[in-house]
């Protein structure tokens, strides 16, 4: 097939001569530009930058590169070389009269001849031909060990080629093997900012590249490539102009009720790995790899519960924690899904009962947590708890559906109509260390107090501004930047939640032995 033929081939003295600064030395009667020629016999489809023809019938590609010529004495490395052989084979296979290749360096504005010999066409075929091999397969090669090209590689963030090779490795190297040789992700957060609208009856539209919020009083307007994601609360308004544009950019919207309950959420069709789904879908129908999963995330979660108030108790019992202790070795053990609920139950009445112990000043003398409670929550320090996981469910729910993952099927949880199951069992290891840190936070630096409550006969709510300050206190923990206990690089509580998302996918796919639980020291 060919989307650009000859009639497109213009005549320089049609056109003009080259532009400034082309690859154009001398007037030659045909150039053209971004040529597409693809073969199915061939297996290969390309864009050639330009192509020009001679008086004689021949033509020759030119590939432009934005770099300097390398001092090697193809005058190109291998891949560049490859790419323009695999150009001059769609040509010939087009019937033109293609034996030579040209690349514009425009670092060093120099034109460099590619040598086309039978020796590089058919490195070029024997490249095909083990590519198409690569695609048949329906599992991933396992990513490239200690390569200079991951550094520049855009794809590093979901690949996480040394994660995975580290936990690939994980059973036979010796426990203190260096994570800290990790190359560290870039970049460490997510500059992107979440876009968070909360007032009832605003409406959101597009205009260009920017989103525009209008308000009863006020119209806010936010960058469509600044924006990490959308969470709507309650009757917010969205014009389909500016869904289909959020969808097309990657851009995830979540709809919550007021209070912050999480509905669901809207994404485009870029993200859906069918392979990962599949193995999910295989993993889900497994009881024996739910268990493994569901054990992995309740000891984490006790763990890191027992963390907390290692951490930040004023005086915890040795025996709570011994207790958790306990607890967190039975669920490691645990051979029935049941008892893991079990044990988690009991953890969660011993954690909670100690709550409390770790308010400070003020809030430690308003608030008192007596266990946990929820829809509706009967006081203020449950009412933050529950805002506090919807927005992390959000959050993770998101992570997950960015990577390829149906938030929907879980292993721990299961499937209910509507219910994000894989991120609540996800957020299970994570409501500690995030989603109680921030309320812990909030409540111990006077970010929300007492006034900042409505107390109903069936419970408590959340004033609209304290739920603003509550929202952006996750923020800012989400922003914050932290060591990460598996690999030893610094990174945002947001990546880390994207990195764990992306090895659950490497562990369904059986590219890494076990589930890396996440748990800060
Ligand atoms: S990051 Fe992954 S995809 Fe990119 S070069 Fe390395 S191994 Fe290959």
């Amino acid at each position: 097939m060919v989307l650009a033929d000859e009639s497109e081939l213009r005549s320089t003295d049609e056109r003009g001569l080259a532009d400034e600064g082309s690859v154009s030395e001398g007037p030659r009667p045909y150039v053209a530009r971004s040529l597409w020629l693809s073969s199915e016999a061939l297996g290969l489809t390309a864009k050639i930058d330009v192509v020009e023809g001679s008086e004689d019938g021949s033509v020759i590609p030119i590939e432009y590169k934005r770099g300097k010529a390398p001092e090697v004495p193809e005058g190109a490395y291998l891949p560049e070389r490859a790419q323009l052989g695999a150009q001059v084979l769609l040509l010939r296979e087009h019937g033109y009269i293609c034996n030579a290749a040209d690349i514009y360096f425009a670092g060093s504005k120099k034109r460099i001849s590619i040598g086309i010999d039978d020796t590089l066409l058919t490195t070029v075929r024997d490249a095909v031909r083990r590519v198409r091999v690569l695609c048949s397969r329906t599992e991933l090669p396992p990513p490239l060990e200690d390569s200079p090209k991951c550094d520049g590689c855009s794809l590093i963030g979901i690949c996480l080629p040394d994660e995975t090779n580290l936990l690939r490795k994980e059973r036979s190297r010796a426990d203190d093997a260096a994570p800290s040789a990790l190359r560290r992700l870039h970049p460490a957060r997510d500059d992107r900012l979440p876009l968070y609208v909360t007032e009832p009856g605003a409406r959101i539209g597009v205009d260009g590249s920017e989103l525009v919020v209008r308000g009863k009083e006020q119209t806010t307007r936010a960058r469509l490539p600044n924006t990490s994601h959308v969470s709507l609360f309650g009757n917010v308004q969205i014009s389909t102009q500016a869904l289909r544009r959020l969808m097309e950019q990657g851009i995830s919207v979540t709809f919550l009720s007021s209070g912050g309950w999480f509905y669901g959420r809207a994404e485009g069709i870029g993200s859906n790995n069918v392979d990962l789904r599949m193995a999910q879908h295989r993993a889900a129908a497994d009881p024996a790899t739910c268990l493994q999963l569901a054990r992995a995330f309740v000891e984490a979660k006790i763990r890191n519960s027992r963390t907390m108030l290692r951490r930040n108790h004023d005086g915890i019992a040795q025996s709570v924690l011994f207790e958790l202790e306990q607890l967190a070795r039975k669920a490691a053990e645990s051979e029935r899904i049941e008892s893991l609920l079990g044990l988690e139950g009991t953890a969660a009445r011993v954690y909670f009962g100690a709550f409390s112990g770790m308010l400070r000043g003020e809030a430690a003398r308003t608030f008192d947590l007596d266990g946990r409670n929820r829809r509706p929550p009967k006081d203020p320090v449950n009412a933050l708890l529950s805002l506090a996981y919807a927005t992390l469910a959000r959050e993770l729910t998101v992570a997950l559906g960015n990577a390829g993952l149906d938030p929907l099927l879980g292993f721990y949880h299961r499937p209910r109509f509507g219910r994000p199951a894989l991120a609540l069992d996800m957020m299970e290891e994570l409501r500690p260390v995030i989603a109680d840190s921030v309320v812990l936070t909030a409540l111990n630096t006077g970010v929300v107090g007492e006034s900042d409550f409505l107390r109903h006969p069936v419970g408590v709510s959340l004033t609209p501004a304290a739920r603003k300050r509550l929202l952006l206190a996750h923020e800012r923990r989400m922003d914050q930047i932290v060591t990460h206990p598996v690999f030893g690089y610094q990174v945002s509580w947001r990546r880390m939640l994207e990195v764990q998302a992306r090895l659950l996918g490497r562990f369904l796919l059986g590219e890494i032995p076990t589930y890396p639980q996440l748990r800060p020291r």
